[in-house]
């Protein structure tokens, strides 16, 4: 009984996996815009010999901070989009399960009309919004990280601006590195950063999604934390192998109460969850 339902849901789970996968080609769209412009804004300002005007660097920053601040505005969006998409998928995967197990042990599923009618375009705004502003064991936010990398980013570019190369060339490959390297002494590439922040906080509002649901739905009793497929091997007893292996709540192991699920413990947690019926 439990088999089909969990495939279910790890179907729709893969469903999202295989979107949040087209997260990147849509924002390389983005970035590569956002350098095109950087690189117009740096060819108007040099001279002839392919370097920048000195007495332009001021006007070039704060092009450059403005163009920043679209690039802001394009991640908040593309992020939430995202979000708001992800949350779709899982309700209409949990919706599934909840129907087949319905149909199957012969009960009128009182389920799903009551998820139907609660699980509206204002609810899933709401979820969306419970993730925008969740924060993180560092104590951030989306909005607060999103204004972190940002910040970042200005600076990192001012200081590319400073430094006076004598070549527009040099100063667009540095550009470009910012936003792509992907060799990093420096860190995660302003892209990678983006990456990060997207497959954890959709995973997270899948999850969240799922828990919500597992609460309202009554012949759900409880959710299965499954570690995944390509779980590390770690040297110590790690906290997703604890959430998945022990008994929480007297039912099964890496079973919680709908309302104890614990949230995602650390940045791109691939663990997945599943529903325990009644009966
Ligand atoms: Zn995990």
């Amino acid at each position: 009984m439990n088999n089909k339902t969990e495939n279910i849901q790890i179907k729709y789970r893969e469903h999202y996996l295989k979107k949040i996968n087209g997260f990147e080609v849509d924002y390389n769209k983005i970035l590569n815009k956002y350098l095109d412009k950087i690189r117009k804004i740096i060819f108007d300002h040099s001279n002839n010999s392919g370097n920048l005007n000195k007495s332009s660097k001021n006007t070039v920053v704060k092009s450059i901070k403005l163009l920043n601040n679209w690039l802001r505005i394009e991640t908040e969006d593309i992020i939430s989009n995202y979000i708001l998409q992800t949350i779709k998928i899982a309700l209409l995967g949990q919706i599934k399960a909840l129907k087949w197990y319905a149909e199957h042990i012969g009960i009128t599923n009182s389920d799903i009309n009551k998820l139907k009618n609660k699980y509206n375009k204002e609810k899933i705004t709401n979820i969306r919004e419970e993730i925008w502003n969740k924060k993180w064991s560092d104590g951030l936010n989306i909005d607060t990280r999103l204004d972190k990398l940002n910040k970042t980013n200005v600076k990192e570019i001012n200081n590319i601006i400073n430094k006076n190369l004598n070549s527009n060339n040099t100063i667009i490959v540095l550009f470009n590195n910012i936003v792509y390297r992907t060799s990093n002494p420096e860190g995660l590439s302003y892209k990678n950063q983006m990456l990060r922040i997207a497959r954890t906080e959709t995973n997270s509002a899948y999850r969240l999604t799922q828990k919500l649901i597992g609460e309202d739905a009554d012949n759900v009793i409880g959710i299965k934390w499954n570690l995944s497929t390509s779980h590390p091997n770690y040297s110590y007893y790690e906290v997703c192998e604890r959430y998945a292996k022990e008994d929480h709540a007297g039912l099964e192991p890496g079973v919680y109460k709908p309302k104890d699920l614990p949230e995602v413990p650390h940045p791109e947690c691939l663990c997945y969850l599943t529903f325990l019926f009644k009966n």
